[in-house]
């Protein structure tokens, strides 16, 4: 392998460069722990809670606080070592805050074609 310090190229199984002495094995710390799944640091798996946040604002309330509730459980299970949980519950966060983004672009675009319609039937009756 090659040192990532001085680029010097080492066997593969040197523990140490034979350059400039920089370890050669502690490389992937975090790979290993998540291997053994003891450490499961947030952001492991996305939470989309800001993408929960702005979908129930700006696109639609009712829909968009389960993506929240869901959203808010992915860290706190990332914690406990609940790896396949913390997946289910982010799954269920982006599938809530498509369906919240959804409507609000459905409402948003019924909404546009109503005040087009209006303005081209006040246009209409103008002339
Ligand atoms: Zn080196």
């Amino acid at each position: 392998m090659f040192c990532t310090q001085c680029g010097t190229n080492n066997a593969d199984t040197a523990a140490i460069c034979v350059q400039c002495g920089r370890n050669l094995q502690a490389v992937a710390p975090s790979a290993t722990a998540l291997v053994t799944g003891v450490v499961l640091p947030a952001g492991t798996v996305p939470n989309y809670l800001v993408f929960a946040i702005l979908a129930t604002v700006f696109c639609c309330l009712p829909t968009g606080i389960p993506a929240i509730v869901f959203a808010a459980q992915v860290n706190g299970k990332l914690q406990a070592g609940n790896l396949a949980g913390a997946q289910a519950d982010s799954k269920n966060a982006k599938m809530w805050c498509w369906i919240s983004f959804g409507l609000g672009l459905a409402f948003a675009l019924v909404y546009g074609v109503l005040i087009m319609a209006g303005i081209l039937s006040g246009i209409g009756h103008s002339n």
